[in-house]
């Protein structure tokens, strides 16, 4: 057990250091058994909330603990993310000058360090520091890399075992988001931690829309959906480095900022489409799955798939680089048939091709679901949720089933006539009564069914077949030409009259629709003038100054929590989770600063409606200009301004009791010559001095609202 003053330190350390109230599922557990001193192997998802497991302990340790992690160019935001919240933590690489080296171990000598990041290749040559006099603890972040089983082998993490042997009362946690039993095993054994206390936290990332859509039209459609977001932060999975050189210079030609990212690229280039990521100077990457692993910028908003992962696992790594502030975020799926057919070419001839294909199928399933989609990810990991999760597709827009036996038949048949020989496009040109060299050449337009489905579009032919193909009325045959074959069942569709129940595809204007509305909301909300754009560009600028990325000055989840309490003094500015002791004092004034000078002006503007207000009262009351000038302490042309913006807001001004017809009338012939200048003294010389200004002002005014 854990002492009871230690336990009561873990609550103010957390908000002391990382400014958050409270703990996520599973976390205290964790920092409480790693304070026991025992071995732990944590699997938590990407986003999850691992590094605070290791993080916080280092705090209440006397000594170092020792971060081995695979990525070097990452440290760096690491260390500078732990150094912004007043953590002293550092890292150790062959690129550092003898003496940043030398300085490290100073501080270790001193304990005056609490974290030191290295990569495993590193570990050697600080051999005289490996002791249990310095070491307090040992995390290893991203521990799946030990596996051959895994995902990302890395051969350095094979050897980390001898940590275990060199400082065995020292405790080690092992953590990964990656589940698998065979994974987790090869990480006690390898580690020889055999006796590790294993956590497992709930896959569940409720905050990430999950939504699947056609690869139909996918750069229009991505487009809108990037257009619709323009200031946030996105990464896009393709299959092949061609394609994400493709669409990024794509994207570019339409004014977004992307790069592309792919294992072909030399390391510098690599690590500066990373690094321009991070720092918010781009806002897409478009990149082959190589990138984003280590990358905690918690203020990636979306992920986009524009093609379908090859299982189940990658994918919900991928979408799990979003919303990591847990604030609400977007994953996006593109499926299409050719990617399942393609996928399925990799797969061929692998040692372990059975497995991939039985992981390609699962994701399959996930593309074409009818069903609650987090309920089917969660499933695979071997969670169950009880309710359907209301933040997918298929919940928001559940799919309406229709009698659909008549479509089937009429696609089994072309399919039977086609002697089962052909791929879905020649079905469904076939059904819809195509006249091209194919089907010319193979005298298709003579079959009887030829055209029997023409009155349904192709797009929705491709669905329903597809439909058709899950619910197992016919098949590909992958090893001839990808032929759609009939199956067992067909039989029962052509002449036993079964009833196939299908969803209707959702059109593609009803897509386009959903997304206007849903740009129309977000273009509503990201007012320019709204005070968290404010606080980002506040945030943006300190970073420049103080050179670390955006996000670890202060999280998107941090702001917008400043924009909805607006805190004006320190002690409520500290109340904001994200901001610690070290960041109040650092950022707290700026922060306060703006926000006290929004809310004044919020205040000045909404005088400035009061005195409107008043002026239209007394008008209303029956005072004269004069009168009213005199009673407010203001000049008449101030008054004349008011009813000037009153008429505009539709109030009931009588405008022709101050200006007459014949003027109004001049009034827009001179703006007609005078090509709408931008003040009135033009205006004024063109009639010679004979029209006032004010009646300039109020016939402009009329003219502008009549249009
Ligand atoms: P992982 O390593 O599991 O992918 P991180 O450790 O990078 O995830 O944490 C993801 C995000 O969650 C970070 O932005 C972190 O600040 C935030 N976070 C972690 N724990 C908490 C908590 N208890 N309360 C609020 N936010 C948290
Ligand atoms: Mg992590």
């Amino acid at each position: 057990m854990l002492l009871k003053e230690t336990r009561e330190k873990l609550i103010p350390t957390l908000k002391t250091f990382f400014g958050f109230d409270s703990f996520r599922e599973q976390q205290q557990e964790i920092i409480e058994s790693v304070l026991l001193k025992k071995d732990n192997v944590v699997i938590m998802p990407t986003g999850g909330g691992k590094s605070i497991c290791f993080q916080l302990p280092a705090l209440l340790f006397e000594g170092v603990t020792l971060v081995i992690s695979p990525l070097i160019a990452l440290m760096k935001d690491q260390v500078d993310g732990l150094n912004a919240n007043g953590i002293s933590a550092d890292f150790y690489n062959s690129s550092q000058e003898n003496f940043e080296q030398e300085e490290v171990f100073e501080k270790i000598f001193k304990k005056e360090l609490k974290l030191l990041y290295v990569a495993p290749e590193s570990l050697s040559l600080l051999q005289h520091i490996l002791t249990e006099e310095h070491i307090s603890c040992i995390a290893i972040d991203e521990a799946h890399c030990i596996s051959s089983w895994g995902h990302d082998f890395r051969p350095s993490y094979q050897q980390l075992g001898f940590l275990k042997n060199q400082l065995p009362n020292t405790p080690i946690i092992a953590l990964t988001a990656t589940a698998d039993k065979a994974t987790r095993k090869d990480i006690t054994q390898q580690l020889n931690i055999p006796e590790a206390r294993q956590f497992v936290a709930s896959f569940d990332r409720k905050n990430i829309e999950l939504e699947v859509r056609p690869g139909n039209d996918r750069f229009s459609q991505i487009l809108k959906f990037i257009k619709s977001k323009p200031t946030e932060a996105g990464i896009i999975y393709c299959l092949s480095r061609k394609s994400t050189e493709q669409l990024a210079s794509k994207l570019k030609q339409n004014g977004i900022k992307a790069a592309s990212y792919h294992a072909g690229l030399n390391f510098e280039e690599r690590t500066k489409t990373q690094e321009d990521f991070i720092y918010d100077r781009l806002t897409v990457i478009c990149a082959t799955i190589a990138f984003g692993m280590g990358i905690d910028k918690s203020n990636v908003r979306w992920i986009i798939h524009y093609n379908m992962p090859k299982n189940i696992e990658g994918y919900y790594q991928e979408i799990g680089r979003c919303g990591r502030d847990g604030l609400k975020a977007n994953a996006l799926l593109f499926y299409s048939y050719s990617d399942v057919i393609q996928l399925r070419k990799f797969a061929t001839g692998a040692s372990n091709e059975d497995v991939q294909i039985a992981k390609l199928e699962r994701m399959k399933q996930f593309s074409e679901a009818t069903t609650c989609r987090r309920k089917i990810l969660l499933s695979y990991f071997g969670e169950l949720l009880a309710e359907n999760c209301g933040n997918c597709d298929v919940c928001k827009n559940p799919p309406h089933f229709f009698d659909g036996t008549i479509i089937a038949q009429k696609a089994l048949s072309v399919i039977a006539r086609l002697k089962e020989s052909e791929a879905i496009g020649t079905v469904i040109d076939v059904l819809r009564g195509a006249q091209n060299a194919t089907i010319i050449d193979k005298q298709y337009h003579t079959l009887k069914s030829h055209g029997i489905g023409k009155d349904i579009s192709w797009r929705d032919w491709q669905q329903y077949i597809i439909q058709l193909i899950n619910q197992g009325y016919c098949e590909i045959a992958f090893h001839k030409n990808n032929a759609l074959r009939l199956t067992s069942f067909s039989k029962k569709v052509l002449f036993e009259n079964e009833v196939v129940n299908l969803t209707r595809p959702k059109a593609y204007e009803e897509q386009v629709q959903i997304q206007k509305k849903a740009t129309i909301k977000i273009t509503k909300k990201l007012q320019k003038d709204s005070l968290f754009e404010r606080l980002r560009k506040l945030r943006q600028e300190i970073a420049l100054a103080e050179n670390i990325p955006a996000y670890l000055v202060f999280s998107d989840a941090s702001l917008k929590e400043m924009e909805r309490a607006r805190p004006m003094c320190e002690s409520d500015f500290l109340d904001i989770s994200g901001v610690g002791q070290r960041k109040l004092e650092v950022y707290g004034e700026d922060f306060i600063t703006e926000i006290v000078a929004f809310s004044n002006e919020k205040i000045e503007k909404r005088k400035k409606n009061d005195t409107h207000k008043i002026t239209y009262q007394l008008y209303k009351e029956g005072f004269t200009i004069d009168e009213i000038s005199e009673k407010r302490n203001l000049k008449p042309t101030t008054i004349f301004s008011h009813l000037a913006k009153l008429y505009t807001d539709g109030k009931e001004v009588d405008m022709y009791s101050f200006v007459t017809k014949e003027e109004v009338e001049k009034v827009r012939i001179a703006k007609d010559e005078l090509e709408s200048p931008q003040a009135l003294k033009p205006y004024f010389e063109y009639f010679n001095a004979e029209i006032d200004y004010f009646k300039i002002r109020l016939a402009l005014t009329m003219i502008a609202k009549e249009g």
